[in-house]
């Protein structure tokens, strides 16, 4: 089987994101009010993830990440009050760097890049060959994809942003045929698909069957990256594939009309 195999690492070529420019996560404790000058979207507030409620392990919480993150994409009133929050810091009660909190969601939606092809955004996204992508995003329970191989690791955890790139892996093709799949359906997803949380990445030592390659493929050795909570857009909305795993704008899930509407009555309020 060849899999995606991608020899390029660029997650080292990219600047850490979110740091001095623009509006910055913020946090404030629970039952205070957000920081000066920032918007709370904690727990009570318009901007709160009712998918959080009541998620207490990590877990639980990754799988609140990416249900909420996909459902909003698909809310066009929601999106527009989003938009109008452009501009202002957010504040969560979770800690800063917590990669679970969905106030980075809100940020690069209400604050997409000018490029939408930029290398920017608080999440990461990974291109994969079809229908690898596809597969990727099909639940366990049903048959899907749990591992990603690659002949690089990452030291990267959290939410990763699936490509359906132009090119197409016989390989996968024949394996979502032995998973009983609707082979042709998932080789047609092209495109910005969904998300998942990578949560581990090992060095393969023949695990993590059926998905995962053996030790070495073409005297490199292999990568297991494992993803879970994957969540698909109804509608992927399109983009262009790239080289490796990069700063990717949470942006991209949402149609490009969609961001373009900014609710008036609370842009006025905010200002
Ligand atoms: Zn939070
Ligand atoms: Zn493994």
């Amino acid at each position: 089987m060849t899999m995606a195999l991608t020899t390029h690492d660029q997650t080292g070529l990219w600047a850490p994101t979110g740091t001095n420019v623009g509006p910055q996560p913020r946090m404030h404790r629970p039952g205070h009010p957000a920081a000066l000058g920032a918007v709370s979207v904690s727990d009570g507030s318009d901007f709160a993830n009712p998918f959080a409620v009541g998620a207490h392990t990590e877990d639980e919480r990754q799988a609140a990440l990416t249900e909420y993150a996909i459902w909003l994409a698909g809310q066009p009133h929601q999106i527009a009050a989003t938009r109008a929050l452009g501009g202002h810091d957010l504040s969560c009660t979770c800690a800063l760097g917590e990669n679970t909190c969905h106030r980075n969601v809100l940020l690069d939606i209400a604050n997409p890049p000018h490029n939408a092809f930029a290398a920017e955004g608080l999440a990461m996204g990974l291109t994969l060959r079809r229908p690898w992508a596809s597969l990727l995003l099909v639940p366990e329970t049903l048959g899907g994809k749990t591992i990603e191989n690659r002949t690089w690791p990452t030291d990267y955890r959290g939410p990763v942003l699936i490509y359906g790139g132009t090119r197409i892996d016989n390989a996968g093709v024949a394996a979502a045929k032995r998973a009983g799949l609707d082979t042709s359906w998932h080789v047609d997803q092209q495109g910005w698909l969904g998300a998942a949380m990578l949560v581990d990445v090992h060095r393969s030592r023949g695990c993590c069957r059926p998905w995962g390659q053996p030790k070495v493929r073409e005297n490199a050795p292999v990568y297991h990256w494992v993803f879970t909570h994957p969540q698909r857009l109804a509608d992927r909305t399109w983009g262009r594939g790239f080289v490796g795993l990069r700063p990717t704008s949470w942006s991209v899930l949402v149609r490009r009309r969609l961001l373009k509407t900014v609710a008036t009555s609370q842009k006025g309020a905010n200002r």
